[in-house]
């Protein structure tokens, strides 16, 4: 028999947040689970956010409050599940004349304080800029909150191992391309892009986790016309050298009523983004335009004392957010919350819309309840108790700490490495090595074949891309030819 041709409970098409998410909540019920995607887990929009775990500050000038309470609750639920890959981040605000009045700022952070309890940040509060600060001398004051920073892709990943240990059935590189109804259950079927073979999983129930191509998948496989309409939506970030202290991200707000972070990134790096344009084509093949580079440069140059160049972005990647919402409406003021569809007609089928990183594991408990309804004796979610894989720690510093302790042949800049990206799981990278002799070969940068091993046994990487620029981001500093004999090691031509 076939390891794949018993009935799954549930198959989920689309391996980024929100279908990883919803794998770990259905397979931790004890649910009979299948996730597939027709690329890299985390290789869409899940790994080209901005990176915060965040209450979404600028939703409450669209009077999103529910949305934001639900944000700030799970940004304070998912440091405590993660804190090998989540991290409070200290924001800043510079106040400027000409945008928003002090007073309105000053109200939306004083709800950003008390709407969802967060002792895991601290309060916003009005802030001087003193000389040290990287800001133009025009900028002396402003305000200062609290957000969380998050590796994206690796919160996909981690979601993904979590399944996977409660027996769910990842199956990555393979796109679906059918969906058809036979008698009492879905027939989904699979072409896997790797060997071209296609296999078909039987299903009681489907979800839809698409993403930005919700839509087109329904249209395609199912042969309807969807519920919804999406906008697709680019936004595209720069990395740069870094221009600000380590511990310090700046919010800038610009003329057109955006705003773009300026977030310390990796060891040397500063994140900038986001920009918002309407978008058309294949999402997989979005890309920065020479217009949007120009306007994020704009953007910090009208704030910074020392400008920035394009010669200085060392790599800039683009996401497409599928929006729902009215026409007319701008992309910066539709919703980023996030819409469940589900239909029954004939067999049940849920499709997500929208959302954002943040609020992916509550969106993955209603999705499963929703579907509970047609699986008999389905249990409550557990993924708001349960720590995600590696995040049974005290504190990434703590861990640090032990590890350099027990491992002092073990560069120490490896280790917080290793530590921000696998938590706890450190000691099965780490299993039985007692030099770095015994990590194998150095692919560079402090990438031994004993991790590269690890993530392909245990992470699904396939391919240097997935090593480099999902499940770490050493991809900022690997050369061409170091990638090369990477992909040559992985069995890639
Ligand atoms: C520029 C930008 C910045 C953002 N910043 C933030 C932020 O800072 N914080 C935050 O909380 N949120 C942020 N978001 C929102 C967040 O990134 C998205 O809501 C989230 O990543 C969406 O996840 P998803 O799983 O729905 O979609 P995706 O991550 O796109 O996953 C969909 C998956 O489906 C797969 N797929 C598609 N078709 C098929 C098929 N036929 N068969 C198999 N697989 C298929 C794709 O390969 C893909 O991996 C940002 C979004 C953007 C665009």
């Amino acid at each position: 028999m076939n390891k794949h041709s018993e009935l799954y409970d549930i198959v989920i098409i689309g391996g980024g947040i929100n279908g990883a998410g919803i794998a770990a909540d259905a397979a931790g019920r004890g649910l009979k689970v299948a996730l597939c995607d027709k690329g890299d887990l985390g290789g869409e929009t899940s790994s080209a956010s901005t990176k915060l775990i965040h209450g979404g500050l600028r939703y409450l000038e669209t009077y999103e409050f529910r949305l934001v309470r639900k944000a700030l609750k799970e940004s304070e639920l998912l440091l405590a599940l993660a804190p090998h890959l989540i991290q409070p981040i200290s924001i800043n605000i510079p106040h400027t004349a000409y945008h928003r009045p002090w007073l309105l700022i000053r109200l939306g952070l004083f709800l950003y304080n008390h709407l969802a309890r967060r002792p895991g940040y601290r309060n916003a509060k009005a802030v001087r800029f003193h000389q040290d600060s990287p800001l133009a001398d025009e900028f002396s004051h402003g305000f200062n909150f609290w957000d969380g920073q998050v590796d994206d892709a690796r919160l996909v990943i981690l979601n993904a191992v979590q399944a996977a240990r409660d027996s769910a059935d990842i199956l990555v590189r393979n796109e679906c391309v059918g969906i058809k109804p036979a008698d009492t259950f879905w027939e989904v079927t699979l072409e896997d892009r790797l060997h071209g073979e296609e296999l078909t999983l039987k299903t009681r129930t489907i979800v839809n986790a698409t993403g930005p191509w919700v839509s087109q998948l329904i249209e395609k496989t199912v042969n309807k016309k969807p519920r919804n309409e999406v906008r697709l939506v680019k936004g595209s970030h720069i990395i740069i050298p870094r221009i600000q202290p380590e511990d310090q991200a700046f919010l800038l707000q610009n003329e057109d009523g955006r705003i773009v972070f300026v977030i310390p990134y990796q060891q040397n790096y500063s994140l900038i983004g986001t920009t918002e344009e309407e978008f058309a084509g294949d999402p997989s093949s979005a890309e920065i335009s020479i217009r949007e580079t120009d306007y994020l440069i704009d953007v910090v140059n009208g704030y910074f004392h020392t400008p920035i160049k394009k010669e200085d972005v060392v790599y800039s990647y683009s996401g497409v957010r599928p929006l729902v919402g009215e026409e007319e409406q701008s992309a910066t003021r539709a919703s980023r919350d996030y819409r469940l569809e589900f239909e029954n007609t004939p067999l049940p089928l849920l499709s997500i819309y929208g959302g954002k990183v943040t609020t992916y594991r509550i969106l993955a408990e209603q999705a499963v309840d929703m579907l509970g309804k047609y699986i008999a004796g389905i249990e409550d979610s557990k993924t708001s108790r349960v720590r995600l894989p590696g995040g049974d720690i005290e504190s990434r510093e703590q861990q640090v700490e032990v590890l350099i302790g027990r491992h002092p042949w073990l560069e120490p800049g490896i280790i917080r490495r290793w530590v921000a990206a696998y938590g706890s799981l450190c000691s099965r990278v780490l299993q039985g090595s007692a030099s770095v002799d015994d990590l194998g070969m150095d692919f560079g940068h402090g990438l031994f074949q004993r991790e590269v091993d690890y993530l392909v046994e245990s992470e699904w990487a396939i391919t240097a891309e997935d090593i480099l620029w999902r499940r770490t981001k050493l991809g900022l500093v690997f050369s061409e030819s170091q990638k090369r004999v990477l992909d040559k090691y992985l069995g890639n031509p």
